[in-house]
C-alpha cells in the first residue's frame, strides 16, 4: 500500500517536494479506520494536513476500496489517540478529511469583541442547519478568520451528524468545476455534486464579480439547496450589495438570512490568540514579548500569526529563549515602513484639500459638485491606503459618512487610476508630498 501511495505521489510531484515530504515520512501502523504516518516535524505534519491528506484517503480508497484516514505523527512523540470515529457505510470517500484543514475547529477559535456574533452565528448553524440563519453570510477583511469559522461549522456538523455530506469550496473552485461540466459534458454530475450536500461552504464569493455564467449556476445551486432546506454558508471581503456586478437576485437572496461582519481583534483578543497559537506550539514565551508582538502587529491574525513564526525562527537559528528584545530584532524588517504609522487621515485630507485648492470643510462636506467629490474620494482613497484606519473610521472623519461611501471611493479611485493617466499622477505627487512630510 505505501509503495502504491508513493508511485501516486511520484507521479504528481515534483522531485525536489517528493524528496522534502514524501521521502522523510514512513507509515508505522494500520487499523481497520486509520494509517498512522510519521513525519519528522511539525512543518511536515501540516504540509502533510494540508496537501496530501485527502490523496492519502482517495489512494487508499483506490487501492482497497477502505476509507481510511491517515494520522500524522511526529517522529518522537507519543502515538497518537486513534480516531472513534465509525467507518462510513455508503462508500464514499470522507468529506471530513477531504475538504476541511483539521485545524479550523471552534477549539483553536479564540472569541473576542470584532468575531463574538459571527462565532456566535456559526454554532447556531453548526447545530440547526438549515433552519434559522440561512444562508449565513460572514463578511470582513482578510486574514480575520472568515474561512477558520467556516471550517469550524463543516468539523462541528460533522461531529454532531457524522453521515452528513458537507462540503466547501472557494469560489474560484465552485467557478472551474462549473466551466469544466460544460467542457466535459458533465454537468449533471456537477449539480448532482453540488446540490446533493447538507451543508455547502462557499468562501470568498467577492470573486464571482464578472462570472455571469458562475452566477447564473450559483442562483440555481443555491435554489435547490434552499428549498431542501439545507445550510448555505458564504463569506466575502464586503456586503452583498458592495460586490460589484453581483446579480440582485443573487444580493436579494444573500439577504435572506444573516450576515454578519468579523472586525479586527482588539489588543486583548490579539494576546489571547498568540498565547494559544503559543500553547499549540508549545512555545515558551514571556507575557510581556506575547503583548509586544501583539502590539506591533494589528493588521490581521494571519500576519499576527506569521509574526509569531518568524520570532520561533530567530529563537531557534539563533539558538536563544524567546524575549521581548529578540521578538523586536526578529520583527525589525517586518514592521510597516513603507505605512508611516504617523500619518493622519487629518493630514491627508489637509494636503489634498490644498492640492485641489478645496478646504479642509468643503472636502469632508456634503456638496457633490465634481471639482469636490473627486478629490473628496480621493482623500478617502489615500486614507485607506495609507493609514491602518478601518472604513467606518475614515468615514467618520470624512463628516460622518458611512463606511460603504468610503468603499465605493475607494473602489471607484482604484479602478479610474488604471484608465488616467492625469489622475494617478495627480494622486502619485499627492503620494510624494505626504512620503515626504
Ligand atoms: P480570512 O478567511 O478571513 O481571510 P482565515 O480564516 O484564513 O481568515 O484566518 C487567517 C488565520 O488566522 C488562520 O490561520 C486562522 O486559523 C487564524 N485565525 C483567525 N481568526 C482566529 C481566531 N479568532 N482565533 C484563532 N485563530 C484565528
Ligand atoms: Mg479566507
Amino acid at each position: 500500500l505505501w509503495q502504491y501511495l508513493q508511485e501516486k505521489f511520484r507521479e504528481t510531484l515534483s522531485k525536489v517536494s517528493y524528496d522534502t515530504w514524501i521521502d522523510s515520512a514512513a507509515p508505522i501502523r494500520l487499523t481497520e479506520t486509520n494509517i498512522i504516518i510519521e513525519v519528522p516535524s511539525s512543518l511536515h505534519k501540516d504540509y502533510w494536513q494540508n496537501n496530501l491528506a485527502t490523496r492519502v484517503v482517495e489512494g487508499i480508497y483506490e487501492f482497497s476500496g477502505r476509507e481510511i484516514s491517515p494520522i500524522f505523527m511526529i517522529k518522537n512523540e507519543e502515538m497518537p489517540a486513534l480516531s472513534q470515529d465509525s467507518p462510513k457505510k455508503d462508500g464514499k470517500i470522507p468529506f471530513k478529511q477531504a475538504q476541511l484543514n483539521t485545524k479550523y475547529t471552534f477549539d483553536t477559535f479564540v472569541i473576542g469583541k470584532g468575531n463574538q456574533m459571527a462565532h456566535a452565528a456559526a454554532l447556531v448553524v453548526a447545530e440547526e442547519p438549515g433552519t434559522i440563519y440561512n444562508p449565513l453570510f460572514f463578511y470582513g477583511g482578510v486574514g480575520l478568520g472568515k474561512t477558520h469559522l467556516m471550517h469550524a461549522i463543516g468539523h462541528q456538523m460533522l461531529q454532531l451528524r457524522p453521515n452528513a455530506k458537507v462540503k466547501y469550496v472557494s469560489s474560484e473552485t465552485f467557478a472551474n468545476d462549473f466551466i469544466n461540466s460544460i467542457q466535459n459534458r458533465t454537468q449533471e454530475q456537477f449539480r448532482n455534486e453540488y446540490r446533493s450536500v447538507d451543508l455547502l461552504l462557499v468562501d470568498d464569493i467577492q470573486f464571482f464579480a464578472d462570472k455571469e455564467g458562475t452566477q447564473e449556476e450559483f442562483f440555481h445551486t443555491f435554489n435547490a439547496l434552499y428549498d431542501e432546506r439545507k445550510q448555505i454558508v458564504l463569506t466575502s471581503d464586503r456586503l452583498p450589495n458592495e460586490i460589484p456586478k453581483l446579480q440582485e437576485r443573487l444580493v436579494s437572496r444573500f439577504a435572506w438570512g444573516l450576515s454578519v461582519d468579523i472586525t479586527p481583534p482588539d489588543l486583548e483578543t490579539r494576546i489571547a490568540i498568540l498565547r494559544n497559537k503559543a500553547n499549540s506550539e508549545r512555545l515558551e514565551i514571556p507575557d510581556d514579548t506575547l503583548s509586544y508582538i501583539a502590539g506591533q502587529i494589528d493588521s490581521n491574525i494571519r500576519e499576527l500569526e506569521g509574526a509569531l513564526v518568524r520570532v520561533q525562527a530567530f529563537s531557534a537559528i539563533q539558538g536563544k529563549d524567546i524575549t521581548t528584545s529578540l521578538a523586536a530584532d526578529a520583527l525589525k524588517s517586518i514592521l510597516p515602513t513603507d505605512k508611516p504609522k504617523a500619518l493622519s487621515i487629518y493630514t491627508i485630507q489637509q494636503t489634498v484639500a490644498k492640492f485641489y485648492h478645496l478646504t479642509i470643510e468643503e472636502l469632508k462636506g456634503k456638496k457633490r459638485t465634481k471639482g469636490i467629490v473627486v478629490p473628496r474620494q480621493i482623500a478617502m482613497f489615500l486614507s485607506r491606503e495609507l493609514t491602518d484606519s478601518s472604513l467606518p473610521k475614515i468615514g467618520t472623519e470624512f463628516g460622518g459618512k458611512d463606511h460603504t461611501t468610503v468603499l465605493h471611493a475607494y473602489d471607484k479611485i482604484s479602478k479610474t487610476i488604471g484608465k488616467d493617466v492625469t489622475l494617478k499622477q495627480e494622486i502619485d505627487t499627492i503620494k510624494e508630498t505626504l512620503k515626504n512630510m
